[in-house]
């Protein structure tokens, strides 16, 4: 165990080359996990599409789990939840690593923080490599939350925790107690079916999901939504039709679509004293029309996430240990690639509409 496979992406169009580095020695804080299984982010697909740009040559993937093979002093002997961490055990970690006593950590805001590291976004420099999911081994570096994930939740799962689950988590922390009220949720790809997953335990009154395609939104009601409704282009305003399958006030609106005519739309919805979260719009997109009359009349609240924090990824963790057996996860991961068959699995998540794209990686398999 002294050298890593890594899949290297170099730039958009270009395949992913299987490369063996060495593993360096661990500095002090360090973890170092072999990786068991990743799955790709809509933003690895992204980034290898080119829709988005990321610094090359890198190693992509972030939704990862694997198992401590080695722990150097200084390394955190606990994990977020205050379990014990030692080698053999099964980890998921948090997208980033920050300093914790930095001023936007200290206002919960840890993945924006200054020095920020961010496992499957970084640079292959000579004195860092093993920063991502791609490859059979990752270095934890310090300040990285952890999180030790015991059976019964099966691999795959784990993997969704980072980034998907967590960040929905962010956003229902940001929308406020969703219990008993109605939620309209927009888009369902991932991100929209795991809310609809975690509003449903959550004791949501009414869920209500828009998207533009059918299937996606048969996926949302095995996932929680009691309502669906189909976006086109076309069709009556958002506020009409889900005033018709909902007469009460709706004050939670979480869009993970990124489309200004939907966020709009869920803004046009929204009751008075509501919040609207938006988590979707990473991609430069044309300005939303608001009208801020409204906002104000309406006593409405805007709110932004991008990735999470501490608090929202072990909420994820406690959801998906808690909850995953209520829903079928597992067919939304397109589960038979590893890392020799990493460029298929990239052309699989870009041309299949698979939710997500599972790379086995490692002897256990
Ligand atoms: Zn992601």
């Amino acid at each position: 165990m002294d050298t890593s496979k890594i899949a290297v992406f170099h730039g958009a169009g270009q395949p992913l080359t299987l490369e063996t580095v060495p593993i360096p020695t661990l500095r002090e804080g360090e973890i170092l996990v072999r990786i068991e299984y990743t799955t790709l982010c809509r933003s690895d697909l992204n980034t290898f599409s080119g829709r988005r740009t990321e610094k090359t040559p890198t190693i992509l993937g972030h939704e990862i789990a694997g198992t401590i093979v080695a722990m150097n002093p200084g390394a955190p002997t606990r994990d977020g939840r205050g379990a014990e961490l030692q080698p053999g055990c099964r980890v998921t970690w948090a997208i980033y690593a920050s300093n914790p006593d930095s001023p936007l950590a200290r206002l919960g805001i840890p993945q924006k923080a200054a020095g920020l590291f961010k496992y499957g976004h970084e640079l292959i420099r000579p004195d860092s490599t093993l920063h991502g999911g791609l490859a059979e081994y990752c270095i934890l570096r310090r300040h990285t939350p952890v999180i030790r994930i015991d059976p019964p939740l099966p691999l795959p799962l784990m993997t969704l925790i980072n980034c998907s689950v967590a960040t929905v988590a962010g956003s229902l922390r940001l929308a406020g107690p969703v219990a008993g009220r109605n939620v309209v949720i927009g888009g369902a790809g991932m991100l929209g079916v795991i809310a609809c997953a975690m509003c449903h335990c959550a004791g949501a009154h009414n869920i209500i999901a828009a998207d533009i395609d059918a299937e996606r939104l048969a996926i949302a009601r095995k996932f929680g939504a009691e309502f669906t409704v189909r976006l086109k282009p076309d069709a009556p305003p958002l506020k009409e039709t889900v005033a018709a399958l909902c007469p009460d006030p709706v004050t939670i609106a979480l869009d993970y679509s990124g489309v200004p005519a939907t966020m709009e739309g869920l803004i046009s919805l929204l009751g008075i004293g509501g919040t609207a979260v938006f988590v979707g719009a990473t991609h430069p997109e044309r300005p939303l029309q608001i009208s801020a009359e409204q906002l104000i009349r309406n006593v409405h609240t805007l709110k932004g996430l991008h990735n999470y924090n501490e608090q929202d990824f072990i909420a994820g963790v406690d959801f998906m240990e808690q909850n995953h057996w209520r829903f079928p996860f597992a067919s939304l991961i397109e589960d038979k690639f590893n890392l020799d068959t990493v460029n298929e699995a990239f052309d699989c998540g870009l041309k299949s509409g698979a939710y997500r794209v599972g790379i086995r990686i490692g002897r256990s398999h």
